[in-house]
Order: structure tokens, then C-alpha cells, then sequence
């Protein structure tokens, strides 16, 4: 199967065949990586390595903290306003879908939310035009999700939001889009969209971010432990950490996010240009707001996309139906998917659009 799921997604193939040849006896320990102690020689040495991968592949700087942490970007919509939103002070948030949304209304649990600027009666098709929204001066952070994993659409710019702290939620676009770290006060991302297996969440924070958390706030939900200690205040997700120290590695030995970004450009181009031109199939989101990383598209005559669905699954594709909440399909390109693929499934739409428009 080709696989474009959205997440768990694809990884490298030299990643799951380095990890097979390991698995059972890692560096010739006899052990593998997953059976040995967290505070070992052996664990120490992927967690700095993979560290010191990811910082070489972002440029982060060292005012900046790399947190690996569990409860995926879910528990970062809890420990970003635990952490951030001092008493009296309100965030900012930028409302570009399902996951803004959730995003949202966990941090109101903890404090007072604006919501800036909201592309729902677009139904989210669109991300609202950013040079129209005002961000307030006095909020304690402001929140952005760069990729909208569900309806394929991304921040093309970051919005211009002042010595506030800019927060954002990368899970389905880090490592491909060059960013400037400085730019941000505090990232995070899942690793099962487009670094690793799911378990472990990367946070980068700007080191005088931490220690402020609310009072009351869970240990295991207050960055400070985890920045004090390494991620290693309590045992961490050692397996996932290893799987995504291998994808980091991998990613600079292509030639880090430049060249996952060109192949990315390359990947995204030949789907659009395809979706664009074809008489059966539509891309759902206007040109200037599309992801590079989830294509959806719809069908021009609905009743086939099961067909289709069907079709594209007998043919060894996975993973194309839409998410529930957005419906049609969705093709997710992430790093690991390979210009064949992407080639294999233009080829395939392709001959559907014969059978069916002849
Ligand atoms: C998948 C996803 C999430 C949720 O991630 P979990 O690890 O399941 O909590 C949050 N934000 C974005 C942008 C996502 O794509």
C-alpha cells in the first residue's frame, strides 16, 4: 500500500528498516533500545542526539528549550494556557479550525480567550486575512495553528502580533516549512503527522517562558520539571524519542528542511496542478490558502466518491477518505511520501477520471 494517511502517517522506509535491524539488539547490546533504562548510557545518548538533530535541522537557538513530552499536541492545548496565561492577562487565538477550536476552548478553562479572527463562516476553507486582524498588546501569548490538518489549508505568512509571545501549533507542518524559530516564543508538534511515531510531543520554549506556571498546575503539566531534567522528570516515551531521533537524522541527511521543502513544493505542485486541470475531481481550498501537506479534494458528481474510495483502496492507496468533519478526500503528503507516490496517485486519478467522464 501507498500510504497517505494524515496521521499516524508514513515514515522513511530506511527509518522502519534502521529500527527493524535494531530492534532486538541495539549497538550490539543485546537489548533493545525499548527494554533499557531511561537515566542508562545507551537512552542518553539518543535523547541528546536526537536533541541536537532537531536543533540542527530548525536552527534553534539556545535561548530556546527542546521538551519531549507525552500526551500528544492535545495536552499542549492544556499546558500552553496552564503555563502561559498569567493571572489577569488574557490570550490571543486565532480560530482556523477543528484543532484552534479545541485549542480554544481548553485554554478557557484556565483563563480569558479572545478569539482574533475566525475563518468558520468559510468553513474554514479559507484562513481569515491577516493584515485585517488585530492582535491585543497586553495578551500574555498569541496562538496560531500554521497547517489545519482536517481542511487542508495553512498560514502562508505569520501574523504580525508584537512583543507578544507567539505560540504555535506545527503538528502537521513541522519540518517542512523553514521557520525562524526566534520568530516564535513557544512551538509545538506532534510527531506522528511528520516526525515520528504517535507518543511523544516536541516542545520548543523560549527558556524564560518557563517556570511561570499557574498555581495548582500538575507537575507533569508545568514545563519547568521536564526543562530541569532533561524531559527525563519522569521516564519519557523512550521508543518514540528513538524513532524520532532516526527521522530527524534522516531529514538532515537529505539535506535538511530545505530540501524536504523543495520535494514538498514538488509533491504538493503535481496534485494541485492535476486537481486543478481535471473535470471530476475539485480541490476544496482556493489557491492562495492551500496546505502542502493535506490535500482534499472533492468529486464533481458525490455519489462516486465511495466509487472512488473503494477504487483507490483495491489499487494500494490508503488513507484517502476525508476526515469525518470535513468530508470528500484528503490526500496527506507529508515528508516521507515520495514524489512516486504522488506520481502513482495522479496516475490513478487519472484513469478513474477516463471511466468515468468518457
Ligand atoms: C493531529 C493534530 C492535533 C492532535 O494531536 P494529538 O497528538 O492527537 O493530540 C493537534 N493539532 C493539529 C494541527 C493536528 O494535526
Amino acid at each position: 500500500m501507498i500510504n497517505f494517511s494524515a496521521g499516524p502517517a508514513r515514515l522513511p522506509a530506511s527509518v522502519l528498516a534502521q529500527a527493524q535491524a535494531e530492534l532486538t539488539s541495539y549497538r550490539g547490546s543485546g537489548m533493545s533500545i525499548m527494554e533499557v533504562s531511561h537515566r542508562g548510557p545507551l537512552f542518553q545518548d539518543v535523547i541528546d542526539r536526537a536533541e541536537a538533530s532537531l536543533r540542527q535541522l530548525m536552527g534553534i537557538p539556545d535561548t530556546y528549550a527542546v521538551l519531549f513530552i507525552q500526551g500528544g499536541a492535545t495536552q499542549q492545548f492544556s499546558m500552553v494556557p496552564l503555563n502561559l496565561l498569567r493571572a489577569g492577562r488574557r490570550a490571543a487565538y486565532l480560530d482556523t479550525g477543528v484543532w484552534s477550536q479545541k485549542a480554544i476552548e481548553e485554554a478557557r478553562r484556565y483563563g480569558d480567550v479572545t478569539v482574533v479572527a475566525s475563518g468558520k463562516a468559510a468553513d474554514y476553507t479559507e484562513i481569515p486575512d491577516l493584515t485585517q486582524v488585530s492582535w491585543p498588546q497586553d495578551a500574555a501569548y498569541a496562538h496560531i495553528t500554521t497547517n489545519n490538518t482536517i481542511y487542508g489549508t495553512r498560514l502562508t505568512t505569520l501574523p504580525a502580533v508584537g512583543p507578544v509571545p507567539l505560540v504555535a501549533d506545527m503538528s502537521s507542518n513541522i519540518l517542512d516549512e523553514p521557520y525562524e524559530v526566534s520568530q516564535f516564543g513557544l512551538i509545538y508538534a506532534g510527531a506522528q503527522k511528520n516526525m515520528g511515531p504517535s507518543g511523544v510531543t516536541v516542545v520548543i520554549i523560549r527558556r524564560d517562558l518557563i517556570g511561570h506556571a499557574q498555581p495548582g498546575t500538575p507537575l507533569v503539566l508545568d514545563y519547568q520539571p521536564y526543562a530541569a531534567h532533561g524531559s527525563m522528570y519522569n521516564t519519557p516515551p523512550t521508543f518514540a524519542i528513538y524513532l524520532a531521533g532516526l527521522v530527524f537524522d534522516w531529514a538532515l541527511a537529505l539535506g535538511g528542511i530545505p530540501a524536504t521543502h523543495a520535494l514538498n513544493s514538488q509533491k504538493a505542485t503535481l496534485l494541485y496542478d492535476y486537481l486543478d486541470r481535471s473535470s471530476l475531481f475539485v480541490p476544496n481550498i482556493p489557491a492562495p490558502h492551500r496546505s502542502r501537506m493535506n490535500v482534499t479534494f472533492r468529486l464533481r458528481r458525490p455519489e462516486l466518491e465511495a466509487t472512488f474510495v473503494a477504487a483507490s483502496q483495491a489499487a494500494g492507496f490508503e488513507g484517502l477518505k476525508g476526515h469525518r468533519s470535513a468530508g470528500g478526500m484528503r490526500a496527506s503528503l507529508y515528508n516521507a511520501v515520495t514524489l512516486a507516490d504522488v506520481e502513482a496517485l495522479v496516475g490513478f486519478m487519472t484513469e478513474f477520471e477516463h471511466r468515468y467522464t468518457a
